[in-house]
């Protein structure tokens, strides 16, 4: 005898069979497409591609990537270029000054595994010439701290809601 009533549980899975076999069809399969290409299609897209590059999954491969062979070289190659352009150095300037510094920010001594790119090349603006490496942050919050202007306007600032 054919049920009347369907459960909760046997409408959902009735359901989801449904969409599945619509999915399988041509028209189902067009329909498909088209949302991946509309904008809603796209931002979840997105939304899926973040969800995953902040898994610990994508970071572990990212890892392994960064610590190959082939990582190493394309993150030398990179540096190599950057470096000579910019700052007159060579890559043998920079590894010593690597060395000389352990491997750490000259500010912070935090080691660069900590982070996600490489040690930064901190110079002196006027003389150009290169001072030391450093991290991300530190190298950030050395240039707010050479900005004379920015610096007299916030300590100003500071001033006026020290009192509060
Ligand atoms: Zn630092």
């Amino acid at each position: 005898m054919k049920k009347k009533y369907f459960t909760d549980a046997e409408r959902r899975a009735a359901n989801r069979a449904g969409v599945k076999r619509y999915q399988q069809t041509e028209k189902g399969k067009a329909s498909q497409k088209r949302y991946k290409q509309s904008q809603k299609g796209r931002i979840m897209g997105r939304a899926a591609e973040k969800r995953y590059r902040q898994s610990v999954e994508y970071k572990a491969i990212k890892k392994q990537y960064a610590q190959s062979k082939k990582g190493r070289a394309v993150s030398k190659k990179a540096g190599r270029k950057f470096l000579l352009k910019q700052y007159d150095m060579t890559l043998d300037d920079y590894d010593r000054m690597f060395a000389e510094q352990k491997g750490r920010c000259a500010i912070c001594k935090t080691h660069q595994s900590k982070f996600g790119t490489a040690l930064a090349v901190d110079h002196n603006r006027k003389n150009k010439k290169v001072r030391g490496l450093l991290c991300i942050n530190c190298n950030t919050d050395l240039q707010v701290l050479e900005n004379k202007v920015f610096c007299k306007k916030a300590n100003m600032y500071l001033e006026i809601h020290r009192a509060e």
